[in-house]
This record gives C-alpha cells, structure tokens and sequence, in this order.
C-alpha cells in the first residue's frame, strides 16, 4: 500500500507519520519542491527580525527523524506538476511519474505576486527558502513592507525591533482594519511611532533604481532597499487545474470532516484545502498553523484505518505586534448576520492586573455574542501583559458552545499579578447580562 504525499509542511508531514504509525507496512513518500520539511514557517519573522542567524534552529526535526527512524522516504526539491486520480499517478517536474494508492494533497499556499514583474531585492514570504533568501539580501537599512494584514504588521514591527527604518504601506484608510478601531487604539498610535506608516496608497511601480527600490504609489514615491509585499495569500492548487478534484472559488480543494476529497482515496489538508468553521459548520479556509497539523493529523490517522473527524476551527489568531498581544476568533458581526444570528457585542477596556500590582497594562477586549441564545460568537483583544491567554479562554468557551452567562461563570482561577478579581473576560460577560 502506497501512500504519496505532496508538500512536506506542517500538514504534510503531520499526516505522513500518523499514517506511518499506524500502518507499519504502508509505504509512505512526501515530495516536497523545497529544500527542507518540517520547519516552522511561524519563527520566519523571529528569523528575519534577528532574534537568531542559524535557520536550522526552525526546523522541528532534522530531516534523518523521519527518513531513518520513522521510515518515511523524502524527496526534496521536486514539484508535482499533476494529479491524475483515474489511474492514481501523479506527474512530477522533471516528466517522473509516481503511481499511489493514496494520496495527500498538502501543497499550503504561497504568498500572493506583485505584478510588476522581477525585481532585485522585492520579496514575498512564505516558505524556508523565500526567508533564508531575504536575509541574505537584507543589506541597508531602510525596508519597505507593503500590506497591513497579520503579516505586515507582524514584519513591521520585528524589523523596527531589528533597527530597520521601516515603512508601511497600506491602501487602506486606517491601519490593519483587520480589528476594530477601538481595540487597537494603543497599538496603532505606538506603531506610528515606531515605524513609517503611509495610508490609503496603492502602489503603481515597483523597480529598481541603482542600490535603492523606488515604490511609485498614486501620490508619493517611496524609496528603500528592500521591499516585502505581504498582500496575502493563495493555495497552491493550481496543478490541479483539470484533475476532476473539487475545488472551490477560492481555489482550495474541498475537503469533508476526515479531509477527503471527492475521490475517496485522495485527501486535502493544510492551507490548501477547505476547513469547517466551528460555528457556521460552513467550509472555508483557515490557514493556520495548528489547524494545519490537526487536519494532517486526521487525513493520516484516517488513510491508516482508524477513523478521525476534524471538528472544525474559529480562525483564532494571536500575534505579537511591538509588545502587544494581539487576536481574534470566531465570526464578527457582520458574519453573524449572514448566518441568521443577532449579534450583540461588548467592549471592554480594563487592567491586566490588580490595580496595586506592579506591570499591570490595559486590556482592550471586545465580545460578539447573538442576543437571543446569548451564545458567545467571536471576540477581539488587544493588550501587553496577558492578552493571548485571554482569548484563547473565550476561544475554548466559543469552541464549547457556552454563554455570555457561562462565561460569566466560569471559575477562572484568580491572584493579583496575573488579573485583577473582576477580570477583563468577566465584566465583558458581566456587561451583556446587565440590559
Ligand atoms: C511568515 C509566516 C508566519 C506565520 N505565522 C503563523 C502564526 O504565528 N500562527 C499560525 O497559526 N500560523 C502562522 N503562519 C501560517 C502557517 O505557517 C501555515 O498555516 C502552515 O504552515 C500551513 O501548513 P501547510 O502544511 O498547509 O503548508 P506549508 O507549511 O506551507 O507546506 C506546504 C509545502 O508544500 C510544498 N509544495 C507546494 N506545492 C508543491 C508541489 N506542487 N509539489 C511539491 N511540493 C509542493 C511547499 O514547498 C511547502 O513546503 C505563518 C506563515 C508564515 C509564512
């Protein structure tokens, strides 16, 4: 039994070895188009903002753990060009053809091109390799970042850390409209501060002009001499393109609660497939690191013979932005409203810590819950001491189906430096059950 899995990433390699572990027997082969598996895209900007110089300290295990000791054969630097399920071969970039008796598709996503062709030190994010690449070339010290989603501002701040002159181009009116204005009112205020920021800009012209990038954007032009365009991303399906497996509009294999495809041996997982949302129970897409380990998970467990469900996910993100914690999960309210709720929110801005403790910070937070069944459906956050554990709190009560009462209740455990006794989590509770 043949086992062939494209894209040696985090899910990838998660479904490689929970199938190996459980089939002992099942010939198991990961083709992977980069250099290495296994690494954690996540420590890209640790790497890039300084923080550590030796790449191979992102990569989980040496590449021998899974070649030697769990028996699963890799094939770095080859694509897989195409899939074709009737005769159960897959195509790869130097013409080789592999057969399988299952497949995985793990090819995640890449960052989204700029259009302005190729052009010296303009990079785009994703992989190992894009960041070993971008570091070798990060001379000078002016840097450009362009894009204000998660990533941008996520890069902006580590390269401002590093002692970058950094500036950060939006189209958008107001920076990282991703949050709410009122919950990240510090944060942005703090980032100006800190970095170049240019607002309600598209950018017209990207080149190259002697050492320096010149950025022509519809009403100033911006020189640096490095440019990182963070505008997104897309999955990796494109290869697929003509295969009878079902994609979505967004390009993204559609994939059931075990990760299969429309093609009973062939399963989808990662960023390039199609995930649950916990509350719509919709499919859509979630890329993200640990969803991607579990739906690698499930799809390996499942193609070994003991059944897994993957039971959804929230879109939980938390980053660090300058030295705020910073997240969100669940739908919003506008979401809400397209899936029949009656959302009702409460906003929150209360200390971190025991008013007489030392260190203490404010706490923006910002609960979305549906008025009628007081269901909790979302929340932002947005602080410098204690905020991530705050949401991942709400998270689970969303992924428990709880109540703005039950969050309310609910029996967190309380001392003077990690909270005060009327935590933020508990008076936003508190808030919705006072009308
Ligand atoms: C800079 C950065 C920071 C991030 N930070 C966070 C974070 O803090 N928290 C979080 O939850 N998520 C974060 N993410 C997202 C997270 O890393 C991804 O969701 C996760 O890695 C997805 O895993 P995957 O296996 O689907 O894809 P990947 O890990 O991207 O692996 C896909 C692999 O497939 C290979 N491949 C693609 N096409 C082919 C083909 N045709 N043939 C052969 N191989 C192919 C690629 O080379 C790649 O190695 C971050 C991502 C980046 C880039």
């Amino acid at each position: 039994m043949k086992l062939v899995i494209i894209g040696g990433g985090a899910s990838g390699m998660a479904a490689a070895s929970k199938a190996k572990r459980i089939r002992k027997d099942m010939e198991v082969t990961v083709i992977e188009g980069g250099n290495f598996v296994s690494y954690a895209e996540c420590g890209i900007p640790y790497y890039l903002g300084g923080y550590f110089d030796d790449y191979n300290r992102l990569l989980h295990y040496p590449v021998e753990e899974f070649t030697k000791k769990r028996g699963i054969e890799i094939i770095n630097g080859k694509t897989v060009t195409a899939v074709n399920p009737d005769e159960q071969v897959i195509v790869l970039d130097d013409g080789g053809k592999m057969k399988y008796d299952f497949l995985v598709i793990a090819s995640g996503a890449s960052a989204k091109a700029h259009p302005f062709g190729n052009v010296d030190n303009v990079f785009t994010i994703r992989t190992l390799d894009s960041a070993i690449k971008i570091k070798k070339n990060m001379n000078g010290s002016e840097i450009c970042i362009i894009g204000d989603g998660v990533l941008g501002m996520e890069l902006s701040s580590e390269m401002s850390r590093s002692g970058k002159k950094v500036t950060l181009i939006s189209k958008h009116d107001r920076l990282f409209p991703k949050m709410d204005e009122n919950i990240t009112e510090d944060l942005i205020r703090d980032m100006k501060n800190r970095v170049n920021v240019v607002l309600g800009e598209n950018v017209t012209d990207l080149k190259r002009n002697g050492d320096k990038i010149t950025i022509q954007l519809s009403r100033q032009t911006v020189e640096c001499d490095v440019c990182i365009y963070a505008v997104g991303i897309r999955p990796n399906t494109e290869f697929l393109k003509g295969s009878g497996i079902a994609m979505n509009e967004q390009g993204l294999v559609i994939a059931d609660r075990n990760m299969k495809t429309n093609y009973s041996n062939i399963y989808a997982v990662g960023d390039c497939a199609t995930s649950y949302n916990r509350i719509t129970g919709k499919q859509e897409w979630h890329p993200l690191a640990q969803v991607a380990n579990k739906m690698g998970r499930v799809a390996g467990s499942c193609i070994g013979g003991s059944m897994m469900e993957f039971k959804g996910a929230l879109n939980t993100t938390v980053v660090k932005i300058l030295d705020y914690e910073v997240g969100f999960t669940g739908i919003d309210e506008k979401i809400a409203v397209l899936n029949g709720f009656t959302p009702k929110s409460v906003t929150v801005k209360a200390g971190s810590r025991a008013a007489y403790y030392p260190g203490g910070e404010p706490i923006y937070l910002k609960i979305v819950y549906d008025e009628p069944s007081m269901r909790i459906l979302g929340a932002q956050i947005c602080g410098k001491d204690g905020a991530a554990w705050r949401l991942n709190t709400i998270e689970t009560a969303i992924y428990g189906g709880m109540t703005m009462d039950d969050l309310f209740y609910n029996d967190l455990g309380y001392t003077p430096p990690f909270g005060p006794v009327w935590d933020p989590i508990v008076i936003g509770a508190s808030l919705s059950m006072r009308d």
